[in-house]
């Protein structure tokens, strides 16, 4: 089980660190990390039912969060359809592995296997969330990005190779793509978008 620290204020937890069914196994196909060349941003559209519903108050509600994804939508397999899916609490931010880093996803039509996933988990269209924890949070999304790119390893999870190739496939304007640029979709929600325009990885 890998749940470890990748800079303060950024979790990572890991399959078995957030306890995935093990009776739906992990889908998708083999991709090498050098065909990694961009990132696509989603939400889960599935908020939190409490006061605050896109802050996450619990390694509890997150895990079982994570369970859910994993048959949320059966048209697209009984998985994750995500790479990693990013949580928001009071502290940072927790990143679930869903796909991970060496498996197709099922999140964006034509860009599952050279685009990595990551969703916020939430509905950044229709529910309230503060603007500076958004703008306090991007920084950590950076960070977690340059790590997959530059780094992707850890002493409590394993040397793995970089995905050295992420970011060199992106819009003119940011470093990272919106569900919404590839689909007709409100997909990351209007809410996130304009912190997203200031994460910087490359
Ligand atoms: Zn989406």
């Amino acid at each position: 089980m890998a749940d470890f620290i990748i800079t303060p204020g950024l979790r990572f937890v890991s399959r078995a660190g957030w306890v995935a069914s093990q009776s739906l196994p992990r889908l998708g196909g083999s991709v090498p990390r050098t065909d990694r060349t961009h990132v696509i941003i989603h939400h889960t559209v599935s908020p939190d039912n409490d006061e605050s519903p896109n802050i996450w108050d619990s390694d509890a509600s997150i895990f079982s969060r994570m369970r859910r994804l994993q048959t949320v939508r059966p048209d697209l397999g009984l998985d994750v359809p995500y790479n990693f899916v990013a949580f928001i609490t009071n502290d940072g931010v927790v990143i679930c592995e869903g796909r991970g880093e060496d498996r197709t996803g099922a999140h964006t039509k034509g860009h599952n296997t050279r685009g990595i996933a990551v969703s916020f988990a939430g509905d950044f269209e229709n529910k309230a969330v503060g603007s500076t924890i958004l703008a306090d949070r991007m920084p950590l999304l950076s960070n977690f990005l340059q790590w997959l790119r530059t780094d992707a390893s850890h002493p409590a999870y394993g040397n793995f190779e970089p995905m050295r190739n992420l970011g060199t496939l992106r819009p003119s304007a940011r470093q990272v793509f919106f569900h919404r640029d590839f689909a007709q979709t409100a997909c990351p929600g209007g809410l996130l978008e304009d912190h997203l325009t200031r994460v910087a990885f490359v």
